[in-house]
């Protein structure tokens, strides 16, 4: 059986039988793996409290070739959430981006890009406070359904290819394409130039830097409420821990005329 040693986020962990543990991993190496550690629930356990969610461990495990878990042997924390002072705010903003990556991502599929997202974010929840989590929920979002292919382009109307001026406003399509004034006939939800900007902001920017610019509220809820419907076109179905998420979630005000 080989053995394996890589960096890794713990994005949850499931009782198995008394003694055991799944854990689901975002590994640096080799992507999401489910996992058993054996005798974690033990009180005297040798995994301590490497399992718990969000810690970034260094992780020695073997894989069977037949297998779909593989076993973990070691758990070494690298750094962990926890030696902040956790909110609820932030455990919701953990278990949120913990489902979008579970969701999203393929078993046993590198991606570097998704583990530097996830190092990232989490860098930036350490000094973030309550208010900033709606922000770092909205760039988790974004950049997830950017890295697997679901966000569309917002450069440029859908139909005709026409590049957007600056200081226009696109109207999204059902399936959230936008479109031009003379393409969508206006017709669609509005997205203006202040969200747009915000969205390309949040391309463009560390999560650090994009969470400590002021945001507009109401600009952060649309991409937020674009994000969602979204995601759940790619997924087929909402999240579950969105529900959670509400909180952090504004409501989108009504936009004028519609
Ligand atoms: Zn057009």
């Amino acid at each position: 059986m080989p053995l394996h040693q890589t960096e890794a986020f713990i994005l949850r962990t499931y009782t198995l039988q008394e003694a055991d543990k799944i854990c689901v991993l975002l590994t640096r190496d080799a992507g999401k793996l489910r996992g058993v550690a054996h005798g974690a629930r033990r009180l005297k356990s040798r995994f301590g409290s490497s399992l718990e969610p969000f810690t970034e461990v260094s992780v020695t495990y073997f894989q069977k070739e037949t297998r779909e878990l593989v076993s973990i042997s070691s758990c070494e924390i690298l750094h962990s959430p926890f030696s902040t002072t956790m909110s609820s705010e932030l455990l919701g903003l953990l278990h949120y981006l913990a489902e979008l990556v579970i969701e999203f991502l393929p078993d046993h599929e590198p991606n570097d890009r998704v583990y530097r997202l996830i190092s990232a974010i989490m860098e930036a929840t350490a000094g973030a406070t309550a208010e900033q989590f709606p922000a770092l929920a909205r760039y988790g979002e974004i950049w997830m359904l950017k890295l697997g292919g679901y966000l569309p382009g917002f450069r440029r109307c859908a139909e005709c290819s026409s590049e957007f001026l600056r200081q226009q406003s696109v109207w999204l399509t059902s399936d959230g394409a936008p479109q031009c004034a003379g393409c969508s006939a206006r017709r669609g939800e509005e997205m203006n130039a202040d969200v747009r900007l915000l969205l390309a902001d949040l391309l463009r920017q560390s999560p650090k830097e994009f969470i400590e610019a002021r945001r507009e509220t109401g600009a952060l809820a649309q991409i937020g409420s674009i994000a969602g419907r979204l995601i759940a076109r790619a997924l087929e179905r909402d999240l579950k821990s969105i529900l959670i998420l509400d909180q952090l979630r504004p409501k989108v005000e009504a936009v004028p005329g519609s």
